[in-house]
């Protein structure tokens, strides 16, 4: 068993906050140990409670088409959630849930070192880079503290609002693009 495998399975045990007491299915994340992407959402819903994998709802097809309009699968990146269980009626998780369960993203992201991380949506990019307003700053490419992150409107937001679906799908082509020139020249001084 790998070391991600092994926090994975660790995860699933996990009762260090309350949203241990709702859940169907702690989860922890899917997809490959050496990912060059690694995309980081909000929280699990209802379909990723139920089945213990992220994204796989309305919003999940939403991401899914969204990478292979820019010539990936998947199973070629690295999916998560800031938590890993499902707040209840999909609230937003709250701070001392975050704060007790962000150390098992950052193992995530220590083990999978990946070229860029994908933030979706405000949470992820409140969470990790302290920012505000996801529409203002989306489709940017930010270097902060040595790491590579890339923007974009987390995927749920487009289930109601279908313009937005062609916003992430052209974000997530800019991504699959900067993602090959970094393997191409290099990370350093690529902003
Ligand atoms: S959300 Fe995170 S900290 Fe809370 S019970 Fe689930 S895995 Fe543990």
């Amino acid at each position: 068993m790998s070391n991600l495998e092994r926090l994975e399975e660790y995860i699933k045990r996990c009762r260090l906050c309350r949203l241990a007491i709702n859940r169907l299915n702690a989860v922890p994340g899917e997809g490959r140990f050496d990912a060059d992407i690694m995309f980081i959402g909000e929280a699990p819903g209802k379909s990723e409670d139920k089945q213990g994998r992220p994204f796989v709802g309305a919003a999940g097809k939403i991401l899914e088409e969204a990478l292979e309009g820019a010539g990936i699968k998947r199973e070629d990146v690295y999916i998560t959630n800031i938590v890993k269980c499902r707040p209840p009626n999909n609230r937003a998780p709250l701070r001392d849930e975050i704060d007790s369960c962000i150390s098992y993203l950052e193992k995530q992201i220590k083990i999978i070192d990946p070229l860029i991380i994908c933030i979706l949506g405000n949470t992820a990019y409140h969470t990790l880079l302290k920012g505000s307003s996801i529409t203002m700053n989306r489709g940017k490419l930010i270097d902060y503290k040595g790491r590579y992150y890339f923007l974009t409107i987390h995927p749920a937001a487009a289930i109601y609002n279908p313009s937005l679906r062609s916003v992430l799908m052209d974000d997530i082509k800019s991504l699959v693009r900067i993602t090959k020139d970094l393997k191409k020249r290099g990370l350093e001084g690529y902003i």
